[in-house]
């Protein structure tokens, strides 16, 4: 088959793979070099011993204090507020018990595949020495908060998950930059991170360059399929045809996956992040900074510091005061890092939906689109995976896990 993909983020490359290995004839298409979005400055975790759905009653009892904060790790711009509406209702919906559960069990499934299909990608590719096993250390400065994470950690290793559990004072001896402030940690010596994640989409993407797919710089304003193919519309450029389309154009999907019928939930949770030359943390592992909403990683290309979810839409300028915000609360937890620093800044739109899991399938409508966004939080870790229920997906084989809670029928 003929099979366009929308958007070379982390998603599309890696999908026009597994779309690759069944000989199919792949184009990918976007108006930006590949790695642009949200896939060029995350924070480059492969987070799959993460659990949980963000809807939670813990996120609405934490809310009131960060949306105290205007520079916090949440915030909603006021002009923003009635478009978002919709999505905070289904937000709320998603943090009762039962959805909630359903939403786990989802995760648990897709993040339990995310890494051995990433092995499988990389080692395919010749790509695995992009991946960083270093673990994962997540950090407390509250003892409340600690206290209350335990069962969450119960429940992580109850799944097999190792976690070793550390006082201040252990943490300290992990990675002595850490303060005072730093009350307890949880070490998870499986988590790994990727050398940066525009080196690792941009290296995916001219892989699947070339394996043969074409990639075309250009938007893709509208779609119109029907039982004989779909017709997409470029800017400025003739119509493509195809058998087959893959919508992965992450927070910009929405308008997209409506041409063919389809109304999704999807808003962006933008990001902020500033990377500082390697070393500057004097951090060996990537850390959480539990209740904060930022975490640090030491990438091969520097030391970022990044998180942050505000809702402001995908067109408002970025608001980079944000950046110095989370330095300010970064300050506290490494007393050692006072100077005035420079670096790199950057502001990206996770592409989200409120029950924190992505789409993946045919559309509802017509079986010759299928949707691959929406990963939020997520999309680097799940990238692989994805493809490969995508690649299920087109071969009408039967899936690796059970797609059913990923579908577009949901809504
Ligand atoms: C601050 C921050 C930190 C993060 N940290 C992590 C992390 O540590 N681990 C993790 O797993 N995830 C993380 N994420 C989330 C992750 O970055 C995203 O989920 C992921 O990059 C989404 O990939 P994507 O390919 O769907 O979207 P994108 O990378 O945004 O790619 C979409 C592409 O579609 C193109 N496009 C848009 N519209 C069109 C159109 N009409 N026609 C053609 N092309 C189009 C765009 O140009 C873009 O290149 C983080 C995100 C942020 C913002």
């Amino acid at each position: 088959m003929r099979i366009t993909i929308i958007g070379a983020g982390i998603i599309g490359a890696t999908v026009a793979h597994e779309l690759l290995d069944q000989g199919h004839d792949v184009v990918l298409i976007d108006p930006e070099e590949p790695g642009s979005g949200a896939s060029r400055g995350n924070a480059g975790w492969i987070a799959h011993l993460d659990i949980l759905p963000l809807a939670s009653p813990k996120a609405w009892h934490n809310m009131p204090r960060w949306m105290l904060d205007p520079l916090g790790p949440l915030s909603i711009r006021p002009a923003y507020l009635p478009r978002l509406a919709p999505y905070l209702l289904r937000f709320l919906l998603a943090s009762r018990a039962g959805a909630r559960a359903a939403g786990t069990q989802a995760i648990i499934a897709l993040n339990g595949l995310a890494l051995p299909a990433w092995e499988r990608r990389l080692a395919a590719l010749g790509l695995s020495d992009h991946l960083r096993r270093r673990g994962l250390l997540s950090v407390w400065s509250r003892p409340a908060d600690f206290a209350a994470a335990q069962p969450v950690i119960e429940a992580q290793k109850a799944l097999g998950i190792a976690v070793e559990l550390f006082d201040g004072a252990g943490v300290r001896r992990l990675e002595p930059a850490f303060g005072p402030v730093v009350v307890g940690g949880a070490w998870y010596p499986a988590g790994c991170h990727v050398a940066d994640p525009r080196d690792l989409t941009v290296a995916i993407a001219s892989a699947a360059v070339q394996r043969g797919a074409t990639l075309i710089r250009a938007k893709v304003e509208s779609l119109d399929a029907t039982a004989e193919g779909v017709r997409l519309t470029l800017a400025g450029v003739p119509r493509e045809a195809a058998d087959l389309v893959v919508i992965a154009a992450g927070a910009w999907s929405r308008p997209l996956a409506s041409d063919v019928g389809d109304a999704v939930p999807l808003d962006t949770e933008r990001g902020y992040n500033i990377t500082l030359a390697r070393g500057t943390l004097g951090l060996e592992r990537p850390v959480m900074f539990e209740g904060e909403g930022m975490v640090t990683s030491p990438l091969d290309s520097g030391d970022r510091i990044g998180g942050a979810v505000e809702f402001a839409g995908l067109d408002a300028p970025a608001n980079m005061a944000r950046v110095d915000a989370m330095l300010a609360r970064l300050r506290r937890f490494l007393p050692g890092f006072t100077d005035g620093v420079v670096g790199e800044r950057w502001m990206g739109c996770r592409p989200s939906i409120p029950d924190s899991l992505p789409v993946i399938g045919r559309s509802a409508r017509h079986a010759n689109v299928i949707h691959a966004f929406g990963h939020g939080h997520y999309g680097l870790t799940q990238a692989a995976a994805t493809a490969e229920l995508v690649g299920a997906m087109v071969a009408g084989q039967a899936a690796p896990i059970d797609p059913a809670p990923f579908a577009v029928t949901r809504f």
